[in-house]
């Protein structure tokens, strides 16, 4: 056993393994470590204070439990409403449950039924141009000739496919053919069914031949996802919660010669391998810098470490040359091909390695029930032939090919330099890196938002397929990179289809026009956005992070709000003002809700009448008041926490909850407030607004009050109750009103808040109202001159027929409580003061604000705003409202210039 296998044998075993001073410690649980064990510390434990001085990276065991959360999230299928697994077809719900989702939200899910060329063509018969072909694995198009002729011929001879432990001549012939158009040295082969499959025999070979463990392999590199492929591939989205990597496995960046050779002087005898792609392909297309190869590969061998060259992706042809590492003159120890072996039709790779590399006890006890099938290997043996006829023309070919579409697409970066970061590549293996973050940076609009979230590079890829007709991969976990690997065979035409598509991309990027953008998921024909006249707000759509420097004197405010309704998302977006309908963004919506979480937007800045100023924004919650209710509490409570981080991480000191945010966070008091920031409700200033209003009303020509019957619609929610106070000293009946859906909790709470109002009215020194309580609202309605509703209901209830003639009612829900046309049908009813404050004068309130009345804007957020210029505190922000605190923000408000609406 190495020093290595031993640390993680006893890491396994729970046992803790340190260096203080220079000596070896440990601490064992009971029982953890037996006399053998110990012997074997005590044998290596020279090895094992190397091991466990060596940097952070090279710690050889990740734990099995997830890491801290990367930016993808996993969405819970399970708690979404309108996803049942069981009505989707039978691929989506046996082989791909979650991709299934992802692809059919987001508009790839493509079914296709005819492969003709370098074109898929779906079940309506619409062709699709594949760039993605496969990432290299489909050269010669979807209906490749040559080789089906191939295949056709095993069976024509009678062949036996699969005859192990016997000699395959089909195999050997493929053997000798694959090096011979391979760089000279290289001796053996082992065939595999996958690329994956050959890092791992690579991996087997250099550990037994070097008796080494380590296996060194680059920074952003992709080597496939069986255990030691994902070990190799150094990137959390794949290694998390799979325990890898497994012991031994160490990463170096592409390209750091530097780095190379100071890990193997650090550990000389260590190292087994060094395994490496010519071009990373799955982390977006990075290309070796000229030499790094040849010169990683002498390094190697001064250290006795076999270099792996991983062509699985590079390798036959797709780069311009039979192999990428040619073009460097370098020979590697061991060099893996897979992919394009196959001719599109067959599973196949190999690992070639020199005589040097060669070992018995390899050959003796590696295999693969499938390996070097007969089909495989005449698949390849075509392949070859494909590859080599004409004196090697398809390979010169795909390098003319390239070098056009590459300056293509320069010319594409230099028509849109903002949007276009680099183009990179070699042969038909190119990437386009897009710097989207531009868009959010400039733009205000729906495309931003999803750039924040990270989703403007996969619907970019799926206008591409939808609208444009180009299929075309996007790097999964590094940077914005659409990666360009069509077949070898891709011609002039379907490259210019190309250049075309991204062209259009690019405009409707650089546009903000979502509609174009997003038409197809919407169900709309496209929309250009020039045609309908639409402007896209060319501002950034939210303010500086608390990183960047924040405005000298200004206090900072974050309020939480959710959508209203669909048609919300308007507000946010410019350009679908016109051209699509509710219906349609509600499609969008639906869509694109899963994926995002709380989001910053939109400038906001109010100066108090006392000169002080304050920053703000709005953290949106892209769901309807109806999703929120319908989300386990723990999920709603969840995003609420999500808001109020993400405000507190942007340099808020203080962070209001707007509409149900407030509901599901327990009026604030459920939710987690991080040090420096504080939380409210807002719900005292609405009471107040309410209050105010309603006594407004009465000494203009209104009810009096203190001959009034005042009905409390949801006395029993925070805001309920404290109206329900202040009006117990002011009306000559209270008529408290409870949930008629929950009536037997209703009651007994209504009865706790009847009784507070009569102690609240004693200890004033005034008699009590008569107090009513009761869950009937059409009946206790009708009989009220003022009407207070204060509920959580997400449909207006409160209809015509619910008031009596010439009553004063004031709603301050949101949604409203009040049916909408109820003013228009009863004119005789007064409605007054809907929870809505006036800001101060040159205030900017950007979508806080009232869309007729932008300087007006609900209490709840007035409040938040008038506790970052006054920093006024107290315990009675969130929950359970206090009438003292109430009348204290009332007179704040209004000595800072707010005033009723
Ligand atoms: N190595 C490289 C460089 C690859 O690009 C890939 C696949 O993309 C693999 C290994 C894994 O190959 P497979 O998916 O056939 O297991």
């Amino acid at each position: 056993m190495t020093a290595s296998e031993l640390l993680s044998d006893l890491r396994g075993r729970g046992v803790r393994l340190w260096v203080a001073a220079g000596e070896l410690r440990y601490g064992a649980p009971k029982g953890a470590l037996g006399r053998e064990a110990t012997r074997l510390l005590a044998q290596h434990k020279v090895e094992l204070i190397e091991l466990l001085k060596a940097p952070p990276s090279e710690v050889p065991i990740a734990p099995l439990a997830p890491r801290a959360a990367a930016r993808t999230r996993i969405i819970d299928l399970a708690a979404l409403p309108d996803w049942n697994a069981e009505e989707q077809v039978s691929y989506i719900r046996h082989v791909a449950p979650y991709r299934g989702f992802l692809y059919r939200q987001l508009g790839l899910d493509k079914t296709f039924v005819r492969g003709e060329g370098c074109s898929l063509i779906d079940e309506n018969g619409m062709r699709y141009a594949d760039f993605v072909a496969q990432f290299g694995a489909v050269p010669f198009g979807h209906d490749p000739q040559a080789i089906w002729d191939a295949i056709d011929s095993v069976r024509r001879e009678g062949r036996p496919n699969l005859a192990i432990a016997s000699i395959s001549p089909v195999a050997g012939e493929l053997a000798e053919r694959l090096l011979a158009v391979a760089p000279p040295g290289l001796a053996h082969v082992v065939f595999t069914n996958s690329g994956a499959e050959c890092v791992e025999a690579a991996l087997k070979l250099a550990r037994c031949r070097t008796g080494r463990l380590g296996v060194l392999s680059t920074r952003n590199g992709f080597h496939g996802l069986t255990l030691a492929g994902m070990s190799a591939t150094d990137k959390e989205f794949f290694q998390r919660g799979f325990g890898a990597p497994v012991a031994g496995f160490n990463y170096v960046r592409f390209g750091a010669l530097a780095e190379l050779q100071s890990l193997l002087e650090l550990r000389p005898d260590y190292f087994a391998a060094f395994l490496i792609e010519p071009i990373q392909g799955e982390s977006g297309i990075h290309v070796a810098p000229p030499g790094y190869l040849a010169a990683a590969h002498a390094l190697c061998q001064r250290y006795g470490v076999l270099l792996i060259v991983d062509e699985v992706q590079t390798g036959l042809g797709r780069t311009g040359r039979m192999f990428a590492c040619a073009a460097e003159g370098v020979t590697p120890d061991i060099l893996l091909t897979a992919k394009a072996l196959g001719g599109g039709l067959m599973p196949v790779g190999a690992c070639l390695y020199t005589r040097a590399v060669f070992s018995e006890q390899f050959d003796l006890r590696h295999g693969s029930t499938f390996a070097g099938n007969t089909l495989a290997c005449r698949a390849a043996l075509a392949t070859l032939d494909e590859l080599t006829k004409n004196d090697g023309r398809l390979i010169r070919q795909v390098a003319e090919t390239g070098e056009r579409l590459q300056a293509d697409l320069l010319q594409l970066q230099r028509a849109y330099p903002e949007l276009v970061k680099e183009i990179r590549g070699r042969g038909l293996m190119l990437g386009v890196e897009l710097d989207l973050d531009h868009v959010a940076r400039t733009q205000s609009g729906l495309l931003a938002i999803l750039q924040q979230q990270d989703l403007l590079l996969y619907l970019s890829v799926s206008y591409l397929l939808n609208i444009e007709h180009v299929r075309i991969a996007a790097s999964f976990t590094q940077g914005n990179v659409l990666r360009i690997e069509p077949p070898l065979i891709a011609d002039a035409a379907m490259c210019e289809q190309l250049i075309r598509a991204l062209g259009n991309l690019l405009r409707v990027l650089r546009d903000g026009d979502t509609g174009a953008l997003l038409g197809h998921l919407m169900g709309t024909t496209p929309i250009d956005a020039r045609q309908a006249g639409t402007q896209v707000a060319a501002e950034p759509s939210v303010l500086p992070s608390a990183t960047e420097p924040a405005r000298a004197g200004r206090a900072r405010f974050a309020f939480v709000v959710h959508l209203l309704g669909t048609s919300d998302l308007r507000r946010f977006d410019p350009s679908l003002e016109s051209g699509v309908d509710d219906a349609q963004l509600e499609r969008l919506r639906a869509r694109i809700a899963a994926f995002i979480r709380p989001f910053p937007h939109g400038r906001l800045s109010v100066c108090g009448a006392d000169g002080t100023r304050a920053d703000g924004e709005l953290i949106v919650l892209p769901h309807l008041p109806a999703e929120l209710l319908a989300l386990s509490g723990e999920d709603a409570l969840g995003l609420v926490q999500e808001a109020i981080d993400l405000a507190a991480e942007r340099g808020a000191t203080v962070v209001g909850l707007g509409g149900f945010s407030s509901i599901v966070a327990g009026g604030g008091l459920s939710v987690r407030a991080p040090a420096g920031l504080q939380v409210t409700s807002g719900n005292s200033l609405t009471t107040w607004a309410a209050l105010h209003a309603v006594e407004r009303a009465c000494a203009d020509g209104g009810p009096r009050l203190g001959d009034s019957a005042v009905a409390v619609v949801g006395a029993t929610g925070a805001i309920g109750q404290a109206l329900s106070l202040l009006f117990a000293e002011r009306a000559a009946k209270l008529i408290l009103i409870g949930n008629p859906n929950a009536t037997a909790a209703s009651l007994g709470k209504l009865h706790a808040v009847a009784r507070d109002c009569e102690r609240h009215t004693v200890a004033l020194g005034r008699s009590a109202p008569a107090i009513e309580v009761t869950t009937r609202i059409d009946d206790a309605l009708p009989h009220a001159d003022v009407v207070l509703a204060a509920t959580s209901a997400v449909a207006p209830f409160i209809t015509p027929r619910h008031l009596r003639r010439g009553a004063t009612v004031c709603d301050i829900s949101r949604p409203f409580n009040l049916t909408p046309r109820l003013e228009a049908e009863r004119p005789d009813v007064r409605v007054v003061g809907t929870g809505l404050v006036r800001a101060p004068a040159g205030s900017s309130l950007g979508h806080l604000g009232e869309r007729d009345r932008p300087d007006v804007l609900v209490a709840c957020a007035a409040e938040t705003i008038v506790l970052a210029l006054s920093s006024f505190a107290g315990p009675h922000l969130c929950g359970s409202l206090d009438v003292a605190t109430i009348a204290s923000l009332g007179r704040l408000s209004e000595a800072l210039g707010f005033s009723a609406a």
